[in-house]
């Protein structure tokens, strides 16, 4: 099924299905979400790493989000993000993507040709003075060696960027994509002033970008709550967006440009301020999660009681005792306290319901424990390891899983965000 029109609207939502059996799960918090009166543009987005770790492939990907579009009759556009690709990766997904995420972050600080950095700095000299940004009650100063640091920390960035967006154009077509740049996964966020020269690179390079996934301040740790200053990003969000409408309008770039989170899943304590600023500057959002949905199939097993409870504490005992080779592809994004994490023995005797508390990220709950969450979250190469046995326990407790990853979507997610 082709979409109607590649274009992603106002508000869309990156949902991530490791093991390819909860689209229509999801989905179903798309169209609670319209019945409700929010158009909300679904993306089912997994990266090349997800891919790998599972020996997963894009067109399961595709044929799963197609299905569920075609079982719940969704009538409004849709995507597949090959999510975080790069110029040597993005072959993988060109078939069965029509959204994708180039992530340049590794290019960040690598240097181009002086050259390039020189007719860089002369195009942006019009900018040197106190420079003014329409809704930033703060003035920024620009000199030629601003110019030539931010030159020197993002055009290879920018560059490399535009070198995977030809790739995908001339295997794609142009307007048959929606183009996101990705600078999250790395460990300085750039500043609302970077942004605008950023953005600027993007457009010499012609890109038509649709989103840009900054990183922003504090940790995004997978599958729990934000860790960092909320007024510091309640004004680095603000201040963001004002730099995205000035940049439409100084480089031509696409009226719909927004900003994509990358949260990691469950930022709960920043949704609020999302919600807030961006319904008082009437814009638009993407926000991707990923693995909140793996865990809301553990805790469907879980509940379940029986064969599937028993396999969600089978994956919790292997991944205590692979916590090393689990934890050390995340390294940057988790925060584990490891004294904190219960023995798989004691695991071993919870009920359902006591393991649901557990993993379950309600903060209001004394049994919630997120280091366990935290663990499971990466843990999910265990359960593809396990494949015999898990997929057919995701098939067999279907209903039970389903309740939970859609409930967990809509409620903990869509309601605070945009509702
Ligand atoms: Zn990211």
């Amino acid at each position: 099924m082709e979409n109607q029109s590649k274009t992603l609207g106002k508000y869309s939502f990156g949902v991530g299905d490791r093991f390819s059996h909860q689209a229509q799960a999801q989905l179903s918090a798309f169209q609670k979400a319209k019945e409700q009166g929010v158009q909300i543009t679904p993306v089912w987005n997994k990266s090349y790493r997800e891919h790998n770790i599972i020996s997963s492939n894009p067109r399961e990907t595709r044929r799963q989000a197609d299905l569920a579009i075609e079982k719940l009759r969704w009538d409004t556009p849709y995507f597949v993000d090959a999510d975080h690709v790069t110029f040597d990766s993005v072959d993988f997904f060109l078939d069965s993507s029509d959204f994708f995420t180039l992530d340049v972050a590794d290019y960040i600080g690598k240097s181009t040709l002086d050259e390039n950095i020189h007719s860089f700095v002369e195009k942006h000299k019009r900018y040197v003075g106190e420079m003014e940004i329409p809704g930033i009650s703060e003035k920024f100063i620009v000199d030629i060696k601003r110019l030539e640091q931010i030159a020197q920390s993002y055009l290879k960035a920018v560059e490399e960027a535009g070198r995977t967006y030809r790739k995908i154009q001339a295997s794609k077509g142009s307007d048959q994509f929606v183009v996101e740049v990705s600078m999250d996964e790395t460990d300085k966020p750039q500043t609302p002033l970077e942004i605008f020269f950023i953005l600027s690179g993007l457009a010499g390079e012609n890109i038509p970008v649709d989103t840009l996934a900054p990183k922003f301040s504090g940790r995004f740790n997978k599958g729990v709550d934000y860790v960092g200053d909320l007024d510091l990003f309640r004004k680095e969000f603000e201040q963001d967006l004002a730099v995205i409408q000035y940049a439409i309008k100084e480089f031509s770039l696409p009226e719909g440009l927004k900003l994509s989170v990358h949260s990691g899943s469950d930022k709960f304590s920043l949704y609020p301020i999302i919600k807030e600023v961006i319904q008082s500057n009437n814009a638009g959002l993407h926000i991707k999660t990923a693995g909140t949905t793996w865990l809301e199939e553990l805790i469907g097993l879980a509940l379940a009681g029986g064969e599937g409870l028993e396999i969600a504490q089978k994956i919790y005992h292997n991944s205590v005792q692979r916590f090393d080779e689990l934890c050390g592809p995340y390294a940057s994004v988790i925060d584990i306290d490891k004294l904190n994490l219960p023995s798989a023995e004691t695991v071993n005797s919870w009920d359902g319901e006591f393991f649901t508390r557990a993993l379950r990220h309600d903060q209001s709950c004394q049994d919630y424990n997120q280091d366990l969450r935290q663990l499971l979250h990466v843990g999910y190469k265990v359960a593809a390891e396990m494949k015999d046995q898990y997929y057919p326990a995701l098939d067999k407790y279907a209903d039970t899983i389903a309740e939970q990853v859609s409930e967990n979507i809509y409620d903990r997610h869509m309601k605070p965000l945009f509702l």
